[in-house]
């Protein structure tokens, strides 16, 4: 059987966390203990957020957890054109459709139904899902906005997608660290219709991290994607991709999140658990790895 390929992929729109931490090492210790190898994947398509001083700043604390990584290190602005050319792929499976409501419209949209008592389906991240166009504007509305170059989502008919792979997707899950990592995989079935039409491009942007992450991930050869269980919903959508796509499917090992004192998932803005303060302020490498229970 051929090297298993693991991969972490953070984005540097903010300081790397503790779960960071977690995810980077855990990788690590799974690329060694199935004797396999570890690529670093830069996701930096959102340009405005992702600075190249927060780049340099994230491979300092990698480097200061002692991680080790295949060189060259691909980063996903460099990446665009594969990217542009899944997504014209995609639309000519006539499954994509250029979305012109505004997150203020739909927020609206959904707050009306839901003051008349109806409720709103909302996907595993908590957003409403997209009503359509036709549910919110009156078609010549819709003609004017796109004739006058507005600026829309591309979106993924889900519906429709799922009608023409017609059968049901699923994905292997396994063990994401200690003797779990090798365990028999348990077959998670996909439920996309949780996410319903979901986001492929901007106007100006030609990618999703939908779309790029399941890209990079056939491109790079990644056989295991370990990442946090806060991505686990979205694996739905990413097998739905790949299927559209005909692209390889890696396996799946997602891992225990790290929560802060109050009891909720770490986030970037919080500079409090940010691998640069705690090192500043002292903590060493065995703090570390108990704080984040390796
Ligand atoms: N770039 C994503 C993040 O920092 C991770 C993507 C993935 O592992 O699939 O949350």
């Amino acid at each position: 059987m051929s090297k298993p390929v693991f991969r972490f992929a953070p984005s540097p729109n903010g300081h790397l966390h503790l779960g960071h931490a977690l995810s980077a090492l855990l990788n690590a210790r799974a690329a060694v203990a199935l004797g396999g190898r570890l690529l670093v994947r830069v996701e930096d398509i959102d340009q405005t957020r992702c600075t190249p001083e927060l780049e340099r700043d994230m491979f300092q604390d990698l480097a200061w957890l002692g991680l080790r990584w295949e060189q060259p290190v691909v980063r996903q602005s460099d990446c665009f054109a594969f990217y542009r050319e899944a997504l014209e792929r995609l639309q000519d499976t006539g499954l994509v459709y250029p979305a012109y409501l505004t997150r203020a419209e739909i927020k609206t949209f959904v707050s009306d139904r839901e003051a008349e008592g109806a409720s709103w389906p909302r996907d595993p991240d908590g957003a409403p899902l997209y009503p359509g166009d036709a549910a919110v504007l009156i078609e010549e509305k819709r003609e004017r906005r796109a004739a006058s170059g507005a600026s829309f989502a591309l979106r993924l008919d889900m519906k429709k997608a799922q009608e023409r792979i017609g059968k049901q997707l699923f994905w292997e899950e396994l063990g994401a660290e200690g003797p779990a990592l090798f365990e028999p995989a348990r077959k998670i079935a996909v439920d996309a219709s949780a996410w319903g039409d979901v986001v492929l491009a901007r106007k100006d942007t030609p990618t999703s991290y939908h779309l790029s992450v399941v890209v990079d991930d056939a491109r790079q050869g990644i056989t295991d994607v370990l990442r946090g269980q806060d991505l686990y919903h979205a694996t739905s959508v990413h097998r739905v991709l790949q299927e559209l796509l005909a692209l390889p499917v890696p396996r799946y090992r997602h891992h225990r999140l790290i929560l802060g004192d109050d009891g909720r998932k770490l986030s970037k803005s919080n500079s409090d658990t940010s691998l640069r303060s705690l090192r500043a302020a002292g903590m060493t490498h065995a703090q570390l790895r108990k704080r984040i229970g390796l």
